[in-house]
């Protein structure tokens, strides 16, 4: 059969090694993944007892606590009425309620929710829609404008518009090509800004980035101001802007969105992650009247064909309803500028210690480089598998980028799990200088 002899497999880890292939894992040398039972607010149990504090909200997915009871409960009751209808020619009430609640809360000027699987995907419908915008109006443009270093997901579309890397070197033969300026950080803000200038033309269909945060590619930080001069330059030549809120959107910015920073709208919005609170997979691409305006037409070419089996899953739909509620509420609000306020203080002792560069935050997203030297600051370095392995020793979970630290915990964690991450952080920081 292929499978390999699975008697005599006792522990769950073992029995997941045997039969399972692990994203972004080098399944030849990763440790046996650690099995988790159950997960509640901020930690995570282990088979063995141990628990996690979930520093990095599971991928930046986890809001509100693993398990909350309240989406718990409405999901339950979902699944117990609807729990799946196709989406073309059927609509039903969670997906009709999610649209109509997030659009008053995004940026004014976006008009319309399509539902997709996760954040890639949600990346790919607006590419889509973009090129396909000026396809339908009648003005095909072939170029995108992205930022160095951006990360956008792993399906084709995504790959190609992120920054090329190890993720992406198998495939570049297979990749659109794709234009690449300088994300802004400060200190090379004119630098984009000159790149940008030479690469605007009337082919650019659209410009995309991730606002303020690339998260992937290492929590880079980058200014309001030079976004909105980049938007705005880009739109004086037609281009579409896409602002990839997957990461930064549902208030981790200590906003709603990041988009909110900004005085410059986008056309296109591709948002997943702490939209479900972390619970469930599901994917949302907004945009503008005018894009989907393009669509609409008594010539059937025009039609958007993209669509997914599970389109707008009515248990991804109310588990988005219920994290959106707790979202809203006084209560998460004023625990996002509560962890904002304690990493700002945490952010200033930081900058003290030796070994730390590049202290960075931005709302609920503390950053900082471990100075480490250039041989072992790359994906590959071994720091990295230093630290995480001593964090995780310390019952925090944290998953370095490189040699970045970065906490992004759930909105619900206390100030004494707050404590306990910064001094396992501090603990780390002695262990490795
Ligand atoms: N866009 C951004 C900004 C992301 O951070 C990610 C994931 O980390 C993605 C897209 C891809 O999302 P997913 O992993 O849900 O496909």
């Amino acid at each position: 059969s292929g499978l390999e002899d699975l008697t005599g497999l006792k522990s769950l880890g073992e029995r997941d090694q045997a039969v399972i292939w692990h994203p972004f894992t080098q399944m030849q040398t990763a440790p046996l993944p650690i099995p988790i039972v159950r997960g509640e607010g901020t930690r995570l149990y282990a088979e063995d007892g141990t628990t996690y504090i979930d520093a990095v909200s599971s991928w930046w997915v986890n809001t509100h606590g693993h398990s909350h009871p309240y989406i718990a409960e409405k999901v339950a009751q979902q699944l117990q009425t609807l729990e799946h209808v196709i989406f073309a020619g059927f609509t039903h009430k969670p997906a009709i309620e999610l649209a109509e609640r997030l659009l008053p809360v995004l940026p004014t000027n976006q008009n319309k929710i399509f539902y997709s699987d996760n954040g890639s995907t949600a990346v790919e419908v607006a590419l889509k829609m973009a090129f396909q915008y000026w396809h339908n109006t009648g003005q095909p443009r072939r170029k995108v404008i992205a930022l160095e270093d951006a990360y956008h997901g792993d399906t084709f579309g995504a790959m190609a518009v992120s920054g090329r890397s190890a993720f992406t070197s198998p495939f570049v033969p297979f990749l659109f090509d794709v234009e690449y300026i300088p994300t802004p950080v400060p200190g090379r803000e004119q630098e984009a800004v000159n790149q940008l200038q030479s690469l605007l033309s009337d082919d650019v269909a659209a410009f995309i980035f991730e606002p303020l945060i690339q998260g992937a590619g290492g929590m880079v930080m980058y200014k309001p101001e030079i976004l909105n001069q980049l938007i705005g330059m880009a739109r004086s030549h037609g281009a579409l802007i896409i602002a990839d809120e997957v990461m930064t959107g549902f208030g981790r910015t200590g906003k709603l969105f990041a988009s909110h920073h900004l005085s410059e709208q986008p056309d296109l919005m591709s948002l997943s992650k702490g939209l479900t609170g972390g619970t469930m997979a599901l994917g949302v691409t907004a945009c503008t009247k005018k894009i989907y305006d393009a669509f609409k037409s008594e010539d059937k070419h025009k039609t958007l064909f993209h669509g997914h089996s599970f389109t707008a899953n009515p248990l991804a739909c109310t588990a988005a309803l219920a994290s959106l509620d707790l979202l809203l509420s006084d209560k998460t609000q004023e625990s996002i500028q509560r962890i904002s306020r304690r990493h700002a203080v945490f952010a200033e002792h930081l900058t003290q210690k030796p070994g730390v560069k590049n202290v960075r935050q931005q709302g609920t997203i503390l950053a900082f480089d471990l100075d480490a030297d250039s041989q072992t600051s790359s994906y590959f370095n071994t720091i990295r598998d230093t630290a995480y392995q001593f964090l995780l020793d310390q019952g925090v979970l944290m998953r370095p980028l490189g040699n970045v630290l970065y906490i992004l915990p759930p909105y619900c964690i206390t100030d004494e799990e707050l404590d306990t991450v910064y001094a396992a952080i501090e603990r780390l920081l002695q262990h490795i200088n």
